[in-house]
């Protein structure tokens, strides 16, 4: 087969020194993807991977994986035959046969030290020929630089030309797992699944912490949506674990401690300080929310700055300046939109106050706490957590329930009396 698969890698090019480590992760990443598929000689060109499928009816799943490994710009599924002008010029005709269009133009980037033309003179007689190829056949087509209906691409590498018209864009973004980890708090709805996504994007490894309680008859529990996301996401960074805590009994008790509209402002600094003790364990270097600037009365720039106040850990909110639509518009794009749909209840919404704080402050926050143990409430959500351990292996995702034994010490740590303060620290207040 004459077919090839060109992977176009963009940020990388970026990195300096470091640019043989993104690479390697990059051609890690693609091999995983791959798994299972009848694909081989993946290998770098020229500066671009390219790799022969050895089965035409796998392309389209193989494409498919493809879309989803977070470095690749672009992916095309090209012709490859020897850098001379007449099957290059055969080629072009095939394809753009095929493609009939009314207006096109034709690119070419060359790579190779020792062809004879350069970019402009290859584009100018491919052009030629396409031209009166298609004309001879009774096409009106026209050549069309800016804006034309196909472009037909030509890339000359060492000893090969390939040539394609359609590409398919890539996930973009840095190799999956590259740049340390993250706990991200997922609820389901649209927003925090495509914050996960964006993080995931920049290299992170992510944890996630989905907090639930019973739900209505109504409506659906939560735990299966966040769960159906966790399936969609896993397999762009290839591993993922959910801790899943029952946040009923937590709710119950802040709502008999504390004023009705500061509710929810104490949920989501309780949320941030488990997910906190959680990216100990994990050994995550700060937590992920899918908070957008004002989008509801928690997320006025007064109230994420009374919640973040004090907690001591990075907070991400790469939607914080995006609007709904853009939000929404990524979702369908990864997938999870469809999955967000579901009706389906995360918090109690008994325990949602009538007419929360919009424009809350730390020391109003901090008082509310004082009248509730803190730590005990951490410790009741941290300890009823369930938890799940997701993997993306030859193109399925398979679960199973795991006590990582790190979670275990913390526990262990948490339930343990506090010890009494070491007398040097004692001699050093008084
Ligand atoms: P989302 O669409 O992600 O639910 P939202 O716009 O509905 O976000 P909120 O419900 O106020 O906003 O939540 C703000 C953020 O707090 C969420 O994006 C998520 O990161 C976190 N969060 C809220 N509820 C939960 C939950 N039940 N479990 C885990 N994280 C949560
Ligand atoms: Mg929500």
């Amino acid at each position: 087969m004459d077919r090839v698969l060109i992977l176009h890698y963009h940020e990388i090019w970026l990195k300096g020194g470091n640019k043989n480590y993104f690479l390697s992760r990059l051609i890690a990443a693609v091999k995983r993807a791959l798994e299972g598929l009848p694909a081989s000689n993946l290998r770098f060109v020229s500066d671009r991977l390219v790799l022969e499928p050895q089965d035409e009816a796998a392309i389209p799943a193989m494409l498919e994986r493809l879309k989803r490994v977070f470095g690749l710009a672009y992916i095309a599924l090209a012709r490859a035959v020897p850098a001379e002008l007449e099957a290059m010029s055969r080629v072009a005709r095939e394809l753009m046969e095929a493609a009939n269009p009314q207006t096109f133009a034709v690119r070419a980037k060359i790579a190779a030290h020792d062809f004879d033309l350069n970019s402009m003179q290859l584009e100018r007689a491919l052009g030629q020929a396409i031209l009166d190829h298609l004309r001879a056949q009774g096409s009106k087509v026209r050549v069309r630089l800016n804006g034309p209906q196909v472009t037909c691409r030509v890339e000359v590498v060492a000893g090969q030309a390939l040539l394609y018209t359609e590409r398919v864009e890539g996930a973009g973004g840095l190799p999956a797992v590259t740049g340390g980890r993250l706990v991200v708090l997922l609820s389901g709805g649209f927003d925090s699944g495509v914050a996960a996504f964006k993080m995931m994007r920049r290299g992170a490894h992510l944890s996630f912490v989905h907090f639930f309680s019973n739900p209505s008859e109504s409506r659906g529990s939560s735990r299966p949506v966040v769960e159906e996301m966790l399936r969609v996401l896993t397999p762009y960074q290839f591993t993922s674990r959910l801790y899943l805590i029952p946040f009923e009994p937590v709710q119950r008790l802040v709502v008999a401690g504390a004023r009705e509209s500061l509710r929810v402002l104490l949920y989501r600094r309780l949320m941030a300080r488990m997910a906190r003790e959680i990216a100990g364990a994990e050994r995550a270097l700060g937590l992920v929310t899918g908070d957008s600037v004002s989008q509801v009365a928690s997320q006025t720039l007064h109230n994420l700055a009374a919640i973040d106040h004090g907690l001591g850990v990075p907070m991400y909110r790469p939607l914080a300046g995006d609007d709904k639509t853009e939000i929404v518009r990524l979702a369908r794009q990864i997938g999870t939109y469809q999955i967000s749909c579901e009706p389906f209840e995360d918090c109690c919404p008994r325990f949602m106050p009538r007419a929360p704080a919009i424009f809350s402050n730390p020391a109003e926050l901090a008082e509310a706490e004082s009248a509730l143990d803190i730590e005990a409430l951490v410790t009741l959500g941290l300890e009823n957590a369930l938890v799940r351990d997701f993997k993306f292996e030859a193109g399925a995702v398979s679960e199973r329930e795991v006590i990582p034994h790190r979670y275990q010490k913390l526990l262990a740590r948490r339930r343990a009396p506090a010890q009494p303060a070491p007398p040097s620290a004692v001699s050093a207040k008084l």
